[in-house]
């Protein structure tokens, strides 16, 4: 089993805590993350970045997880964040991550999120391009304050990720040309509302070879020891996050051997460090348990139609990413394994969890944990088809506690407001009638 999770007298439990109890009280669709997972990632990071004599903070990418309660884990712990919106960072600084942790990045940001940056005053804004660092100028100035900035630059070197999150290439929207961050480091140097302090890099996420990590923290490191030989007075270096995990057989890298390429191509800096995991953080921690509606055979293939669905976890149609997914109750060693497809109920074909799966025999009502959910999967969810979000559950201990309900329809739909002329419009259309009498008539 991954992560924290394992059977315990054949049942799928968090340390004591078995999944089908909070199956049971809470319902399913539900997301079961473990806090004592969570820490043990960052407990690890942190330990072998010091091992390797680092000065580091380790900044949570709070996208891959944002919830209040698992990034107050964090924060208490002593990690910093890496937010990318207004909304993150208001997140971080409520779960007690300190202004002086946080790190603010993305390609996107608008002034009111520059100007709430300023105001917690947080560590640094990655700027990802010219037009980006000449507007947080002016914001920084009219509040009389100076933006502490990193440039991220893009060091055109292939993640060998999935497409759609490999950020580091010159096809990339992300960070400023390896060839004219030199440029627009002197142009940062020279605006009175910038404090330019570093660079920072991140090629893109669920890395799991080392190999494009060397050849990005070595571009970087290079340009940094010459920007700063120019005289720029670069004092700290941002090397991103992306470490991949094991969804099916990939064998990502360990993270001691991960410090140690950080120690190797950057350690001659003497600058202080910034990591940004978030995926490998929380991915391995986290579950979406899942209850078998039906069984169904059809012409060609047999589907197990679940309560789950894509919109609770998008990253199967999304990335086409495999997710192992294995029942609550421990199957029998010698139970017959059958192929089986794993599908949610939206009206997608895409909404499928798993094709040609060997799964034990499941019935209606067996509950299924959907592995390694806790990176990417609540916080992408929707409510599309009209289904409620599902809840989620944390684990701590032998403590288990509901820290996200399941909201019901009524508050939903009591956020969605019906102008009185949107159904007058509709009824002048056909003069004097009831939309359903010239319905009826024009079928007639
Ligand atoms: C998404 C993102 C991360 C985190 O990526 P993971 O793969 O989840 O570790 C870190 N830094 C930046 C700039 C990001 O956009």
């Amino acid at each position: 089993m991954r992560g924290p999770f394992a059977y315990r007298e054949g049942r799928l439990s968090a340390g004591p805590v078995a999944l089908a109890e909070i199956a049971a009280a809470v319902g399913t669709p539900v997301f079961v993350y473990s806090a004592d997972g969570i820490l043990a990632r960052y407990r690890d990071i942190a330990g072998a970045l010091a091992r390797e004599r680092l000065e580091a903070t380790v900044c949570y990418a709070v996208k891959a997880n944002p919830h209040l309660a698992i990034v107050s884990a964090l924060a208490a712990a002593g990690a910093g964040a890496d937010v990318v919106s207004a909304g993150e960072l208001l997140r971080a600084r409520r779960a007690g991550v300190p202004g002086g942790r946080i790190v603010f990045a993305g390609v996107g940001k608008t002034e009111a999120e520059m100007a709430a940056g300023l105001e917690a005053g947080i560590l640094q804004f990655n700027v990802e391009s010219e037009a980006e660092l000449v507007i947080l100028d002016r914001v920084a100035r009219d509040k009389g304050l100076q933006a502490p900035v990193a440039l991220r630059v893009n060091p055109d070197v292939d993640a060998r990720t999935h497409a759609k999150i490999t950020t580091g290439t010159s096809e990339n929207k992300f960070g400023i040309d390896h060839a004219q961050a030199g440029r627009v480091a002197r142009l940062a140097h020279e605006l009175p509302g910038i404090d330019l302090q570093g660079l920072a890099v991140h090629i893109g996420s669920q890395l799991v070879d080392l190999a494009p990590y060397g050849l990005a923290f070595e571009k970087v490191a290079q340009l940094f020891a010459e920007l700063r030989a120019s005289g720029l007075p670069l004092r700290r270096l941002d090397l991103g996050g992306g470490i991949g995990i094991s969804y099916r057989d990939e064998r990502p890298p360990e993270v001691a051997d991960y410090a140690r390429l950080a120690a190797r191509t950057v350690g001659h800096l003497g600058v202080p460090l910034i990591f940004e995991p978030g995926r490998w953080m929380v991915g391995d921690a986290g579950v979406l348990l899942t209850r078998v509606l039906f069984v169904k055979q059809g012409a060609a293939k047999r589907f197990l139609i679940v309560d789950a669905a894509m919109n609770d976890l998008i990253r199967p149609t999304l990335y086409d990413a495999w997710h192992d997914i294995v029942p609550l109750e421990r199957p029998e060693p010698e139970a017959p394994g059958g192929p089986v497809d794993v599908v949610g109920p939206i009206c997608e074909s895409g909404d499928i969890f798993a094709a040609d799966r060997a799964l034990p025999p499941m019935a209606a009502g067996d509950l299924l944990a959907i592995c390694s959910a806790g990176a990417y999967g609540a916080t992408m969810s929707s409510t599309y088809n009209s289904r409620l979000p599902a809840p989620e559950v944390l684990v701590g201990g032998a403590d288990w506690a509901v820290i996200k309900a399941r909201p019901d329809h009524a508050t939903l739909l009591a956020q969605e407001w019906v102008p009185r002329w949107a159904t007058q419009a509709f009824r002048g259309e056909v003069e004097g009638e009831e939309p359903q009498a010239s319905g009826s008539r024009a079928a007639s």
